[in-house]
């Protein structure tokens, strides 16, 4: 039997890497943050002064970059250049980054190349934007998480103060989720949608451990077992 993959895709906010970590626990696989990827890559970018939307610039500095995932007690550290940069990719500026160079068709080649041979063999969790449509087209569960702007908009709001790290007002935070949201549905190199064959899951109503039971339930109900 083909190891199991589930692709959670869906747009910024909806709890995608909540729900994989939640997975990757409960069902003893590895878990893959493809975003985190996209945005060490901006990172780079913005430290070296580059717009993140020259596609020069940015793809040949890529030919130069080198990025890696680790595991340290089950969780993902991003490795740019050698340099642990995990909690540096999570700043507002890069995420914007990262919806810019992410948009750029040879950083999409170079970084789903990297997360398919990641992936190789392992049985694994993966979230982003285009899993079940393109880094994992035969996953054996996919899953397209979403909730409403303004319930996403209110959860980083939340986390965001609750780590002491807020800077925006809930409008301003908002906003910008409505700004990624079109750019990751509107470029025209794997833009972001749900698979035919995904399963559309709204969290707007759902509680982190009432999504999470829903996705174990559809995992289940393809004949895999909570202990794989
Ligand atoms: O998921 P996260 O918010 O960390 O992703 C950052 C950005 O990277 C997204 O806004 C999206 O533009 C891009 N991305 C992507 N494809 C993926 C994962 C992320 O285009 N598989």
């Amino acid at each position: 039997m083909k190891p199991l993959q589930i692709g959670i895709d869906g747009p910024s906010g909806a709890g995608k890497s909540t729900m994989a970590k939640i997975l990757s626990k409960r069902l003893g696989i590895m878990y893959l943050d493809t975003g985190a990827m996209y945005r060490a890559l901006a990172l780079k970018a913005i430290r070296a002064g580059i717009d993140t939307h020259d596609r020069e610039k940015v793809s040949s500095l890529l030919s130069d970059t080198d990025i890696s995932i680790e595991y340290e007690n089950g969780s993902q550290k991003v490795i740019l250049d050698g340099e642990d940069v995990s909690d540096k990719i999570r700043t507002d500026e890069v995420s914007m980054g990262a919806s810019a160079v992410s948009a750029i068709p040879e950083v999409r080649v170079k970084l789903v190349e990297l997360q398919q041979k990641i992936a190789s063999d392992n049985p694994v969790v993966m979230d982003g934007r285009d899993i079940g449509t393109h880094v994992l087209p035969d996953a054996q569960v996919k899953i397209f998480l979403t909730a409403s702007a303004k319930e996403r908009a209110l959860r980083r709001y939340r986390e965001q103060k609750k780590k002491g790290i807020l800077s925006k007002s809930l409008e301003e935070l908002e906003k910008e989720i409505e700004i990624r949201d079109y750019n990751d549905s509107n470029r025209a190199q794997s833009p972001l949608r749900q698979a035919d064959d995904a399963i559309l899951l709204d969290t707007s109503n759902l509680t982190i451990e009432e999504s999470a039971e829903k996705i174990l339930g559809i995992v289940r109900a393809k004949g895999f077992s909570d202990a794989l």
